[in-house]
């Protein structure tokens, strides 16, 4: 069984001339197939993709890594790996309740009937990921996609071909390519792929991305589910247990070198804690990484020349524009070096305070009341995560009540993508739907609503002839 090939409304030749019209149609002939796996089917999958990543390709993808930006060993373990396992596990754990049919209650007035909520498969599917957490990033959503019965095409970053490469194997090794095809290649790939009429998209990237994305998908109406960035803000108040906050930060900051859509990008501190938040920083990063982080094997590299220069401008411009570099600065060009670096009065009109960084960069600004940072939040676009460092209740409440925000931890940072319980994703400029756990099923499947009529029941009532006793009932 099957659909037929894309309606091209006219456009045969234009579609037919698209480099992915093949897949995308072999895709969509065999969706209903896919779509009426059974979710022991489904888990078998997922196992199968589980030992790729656990056993079969483990050290490769790790390599891989490495290759791309000197990712070590370890990170790539807890960081691309290990939050795929969890999806699995989770997904292992909850599907055969998550693919029930979900009966709710009706209303009196439509007596003799039950209704209920199904969750059907979008149908064919396009995954765009982007090269920060290749693996985890592109793998990810694949396991909602495959839980939720669908056919995917994934599109991994240019910025990271080792990775993507790896990938590529893993994929033709477990799929054939009408179920889940995995292409590489440009940024033409996805502008290509970008084209066909999917049913739904999951794309992973930037802000600006997200809308070329979006008008793409409007041709066709598409659903879209869009993880973005922007500035993830840390505020710390004088209650904080300072030392905690910034051995958390760090992690937060440096980990992947700050290339982490929820990474820390800016702090918001209290004036009073200055000095202490600056020694603490530099004793921080030589227990994480030496005083030459350089030599360590724990801090990676930044993923290309273009992001390098990027962010050495940053630091650049902070050289000559009255910001205080209180710490690092110093990078080398040779493999993409940049030292952790924090700065403190950077101009609001600076790059730092403007764009979002995605490096090892942290840019502090001080407060002396809490509405000042509060404030701040608010002029600026809805970021995709918010941290809070308090041991103020109030403090806290307050903050959280009064900012908007896609995510955020309290007294940590990060960890909210490892809680597959959470929804993970942004709010508007940060995003638009959500991922992970049933959210991410949820994300790759249309809620279809059905009501099932059993015996002659009030709906009977309803229908003509409309009698003062009808108009009664429902008076
Ligand atoms: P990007 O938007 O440049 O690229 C992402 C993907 O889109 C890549 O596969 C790329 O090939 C493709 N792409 C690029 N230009 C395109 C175009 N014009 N048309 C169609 N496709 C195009 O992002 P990036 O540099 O790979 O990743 C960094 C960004 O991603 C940051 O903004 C970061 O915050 C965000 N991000 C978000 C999350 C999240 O979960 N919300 C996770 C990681 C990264």
């Amino acid at each position: 069984s099957g659909l037929s090939p894309i309606n091209t409304n006219g456009k045969m030749e234009e579609l037919e001339d698209n480099p992915f019209y093949g897949i995308f149609n072999r895709q969509k002939a065999n969706q209903l197939n896919i779509g009426n796996t059974t979710y022991k089917e489904r888990l078998k999958k997922l196992e199968a993709l589980k030992n790729a990543l656990e056993v079969d390709y483990k050290q490769k993808l790790r390599e891989a890594l490495y290759a791309d930006f000197k990712k070590p060993f370890l990170e790539t373990d807890l960081t691309e790996i290990y939050p795929v396992l969890t999806e699995i596990k989770f997904a292992k754990s909850n599907l055969k309740s998550w693919m029930k049919d979900q009966k709710v209650d009706t209303p009196l007035a439509l007596l003799g009937a039950s209704s209920y909520i199904k969750h059907e498969p979008k149908g064919v599917c396009l995954i765009i990921s982007p090269w920060n957490f290749p693996i985890n990033l592109t793998f990810g959503p694949l396991v909602s996609a495959i839980a939720a019965g669908n056919t995917v095409i994934l599109k991994p970053s240019e910025m990271t071909p080792n990775a993507s490469k790896v990938m590529s194997e893993i994929i033709t090794a477990l799929f054939n390519e009408d179920e889940v095809a995995l292409v590489e290649g440009q940024v033409e790939v996805a502008e290509n792929l970008l084209k066909l009429p999917f049913n739904h998209i999951f794309f992973t990237g930037s802000p600006q991305v997200g809308k070329i994305v979006m008008k793409a998908a409007s041709k066709h109406l598409s659903s879209v589910t869009l993880e973005l960035g922007g500035k993830s803000p840390t505020i710390i108040d004088a209650s904080a247990n300072l030392e905690k906050a910034v051995e958390k930060i760090i992690f937060g900051k440096f980990t992947n070198a700050g290339q982490t859509c929820i990474a820390p990008d800016y702090v918001l501190l209290h004036s009073s804690l200055k000095e202490k938040f600056t020694t603490l920083f530099k004793s921080k990063i030589a227990e994480f990484y030496s005083d030459q982080a350089e030599q360590s094997e724990s801090y990676c590299r930044i993923v290309n020349q273009k992001h390098f220069e990027r962010l050495t401008s940053y630091i650049e411009e902070a050289k000559h524009n009255g910001s205080n570099i209180a710490s690092g600065g110093a990078f080398n060009a040779s493999d993409n070096y940049i030292e952790p670096t924090l700065v403190f009065e950077a101009p609001e009109d600076s790059k730092l305070m403007q764009d979002e960084i995605f490096g090892p960069i942290l840019p502090v600004k001080l407060y002396s009341n809490l509405q000042e940072p509060v404030d701040y939040i608010n002029s600026k676009e809805k970021p995709l995560a918010l941290y809070i460092y308090s041991k103020n209740k109030k403090h806290i409440n307050y903050i959280m009540d009064n900012t908007r925000a896609g995510s955020g931890c309290v007294n940590h940072n990060l960890l909210q993508f490892l809680n597959h319980n959470l929804p993970f994703g942004g709010s508007n400029n940060s995003g638009i739907g959500k991922s992970h756990g049933f959210f991410g099923f949820e994300a790759f499947s249309n809620r279809r609503a059905f009501m099932k009529q059993h015996t002659i029941g009030a709906t009977d009532l309803l229908r003509p002839p409309y009698t003062n006793f009808k108009q009664k009932l429902i008076d």
